[in-house]
């Protein structure tokens, strides 16, 4: 492990350079593996978000002066930069995440992926053409940028969502203006750097680090970012709509979820059992599609449980590559959890394994919290509706097929969803009747790929699709263009 990566104190990046926040305040970060702090982190306020802004204004009009091409071929450079890089990556997203080096590289090579696939788009960025109704006149439809993006996003997997966002922005002729995540700043300044030594031009992207209700709350609000792209909490998001729709700036959200995982009487139990570990605590279930609802059929209920259970508690836990899963982000999300947890117990809750901290030696300073599944909980019970992004699943004994879809669709969210049977025919009307933004047979909530869309119903999101060539739609204006020609001047 290579500590020098990581500064002292995280800056900004506004106009190509590295800066301070004007108070010279900074925040802590804490590592979640032994709660000893990694760095600190310039506390960026309102002053220095109108500069990052400010700079972001002045650089867009050449940005957007490039050819598409021209812009793609940038980010290019970006990604053969970052998989030269990869490993420095994999090592600043371990050290400030707690997850495995081999799982940080995973999701650097995600995120590169991402990016080639955006940089292809400079080649397409396909607008529409269409028939007129008139003789001589022809209609056709061109992107054009925004003009600058303010970029918010959350740490649980940093740089690919750094990647979902960038990326699609500057491909469209946007110059930006990244909030990184607080738990997760070194990953974002490294991005920066990255982007700099590839030849970025100065002011196209700008970091900026500091706590949400500050940076991110001034870029919010900043009357000059006309679009606003929010990864994160339902109720940060829902704050944000308000703020950034007060002032009619475009806003795309990505929230939270409580996916639903369904296990029929007819599923191959052993590939079922793989998925639902998988989905319920890989990357310590801090995934917005994690599984944390698994709907299981009466007649193999039992059974299921039993395997669950026990492979549950055959996990290992802590941040090495021979781990299952590595610690939650910080100390407030884990008493979170536990708090619900609790709450659900003196409701009458069965915890069927965890529900504790680990505080043997090896885990006692770091924020582990025991894979963790419950049941004898109600659709409506506090547990079953909010999200708590971390490794808690809770068990429901379903019927039959239409009790069991009634009951995946009986949540506030709507972000993925899954079922494993080996009927085409329940598979086919789970896929098209659950109310989620991605549907899944017979592999994990999670999982989705660059060229696809990805997004939610209900409190999941706003109907917006990140990335896929859909996220084009959140960047861009779509211009109608008519052509009359005068058939005489020919
Ligand atoms: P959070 O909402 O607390 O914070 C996310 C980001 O928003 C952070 O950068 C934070 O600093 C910033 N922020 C906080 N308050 C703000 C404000 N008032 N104004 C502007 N910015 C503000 O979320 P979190 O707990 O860090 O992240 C976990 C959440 O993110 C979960 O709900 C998870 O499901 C969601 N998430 C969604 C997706 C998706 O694609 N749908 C992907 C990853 C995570």
């Amino acid at each position: 492990m290579k500590d020098n990566l990581i500064p002292e104190v995280i800056p900004n990046w506004v106009n190509g350079s590295e800066c301070l926040a004007g108070s010279g305040d900074t925040i802590d970060k804490i590592s979640p593996v032994n709660g000893r702090r990694i760095c600190g982190l310039t506390r960026s306020a309102a002053d220095d978000i109108k500069k990052a802004v400010a700079a972001a204004q002045t650089a867009q009009p050449a940005w957007a002066g490039l050819t598409p091409v021209e812009r793609g071929e940038q980010i290019y450079r970006i990604t053969r930069l970052m998989r030269e890089e990869q490993e420095n990556f994999a090592t600043i997203i371990a050290t400030e995440t707690g997850m495995a080096f081999s799982a940080a590289l995973g999701e650097t090579g995600a995120a590169i992926a991402q990016g080639e696939f955006m940089a292809g788009e400079g080649r397409r960025l396909y607008g529409g053409t269409t028939t007129s109704a008139v003789q001589d006149k022809y209609a056709m439809t061109v992107r054009q940028p925004v003009g600058v993006a303010g970029l918010i996003i959350a740490a649980n997997t940093p740089i690919a969502n750094i990647a979902w966002k960038v990326f699609p922005a500057l491909i469209c002729g946007n110059a930006a203006v990244l909030k990184a995540a607080e738990d997760t700043p070194a990953t974002a300044w490294y991005f920066g750097r990255i982007a700099q030594r590839a030849g970025l031009p100065a002011g196209v992207l700008n970091i900026v680090q500091g706590a949400g209700d500050e940076a991110g709350a001034a870029l919010v609000e900043h009357p000059e970012v006309g679009v606003v792209s929010f990864t994160g909490s339902t109720a940060v998001g829902r704050h944000i709509a308000a703020v950034a729709g007060e002032r009619l700036a475009r806003v795309s959200l990505e929230l939270g979820g409580k996916n639903p995982l369904l296990v029929c009487d007819d599923a191959d139990l052993e590939c079922a059992l793989k998925w639902t570990l998988l989905s319920a605590f890989s990357n310590a279930g801090q995934r917005c599609a994690a599984a944390s609802r698994i709907l299981v059929f009466d007649t193999v209920y039992d059974r299921f449980r039993e395997l669950l259970v026990r492979g549950a508690e055959a996990l290992r836990v802590g941040p090495g590559d021979e781990d299952d899963y590595g610690p939650v982000i910080n100390q407030r999300q884990l008493n979170n959890m536990l708090a619900v947890v609790e709450r659900a117990k003196r409701n009458g809750a069965t915890v069927l394994t965890g529900g504790h901290r680990l505080i043997d030696d090896t885990h006692a300073a770091g924020c582990y919290l025991a894979p963790t599944l419950i049941e004898g909980v109600g659709p409506q019970d506090e547990i079953s509706t909010t999200e708590l992004f971390g490794p808690v699943a809770c068990l429901y004994r379903v019927e039959n097929f239409s009790t069991a879809l009634q009951l995946a669709n009986a949540s506030p969210y709507g972000l993925t969803a899954c079922i494993h049977t080996r009927s085409i025919h329940r598979a086919t009307e789970f896929t098209q009747k659950v109310q989620a933004g991605v549907a899944v047979i017979n592999a994990g909530t999670y999982g989705s790929e660059p060229h696809m869309p990805f997004g939610g119903f209900k409190q999941s999101g706003n109907g917006t699709r990140e990335p896929g060539t859909e996220a084009l739609n959140v960047y861009s204006e779509l211009k109608a263009i008519y052509t009359n020609i005068d058939s005489g001047a020919l």
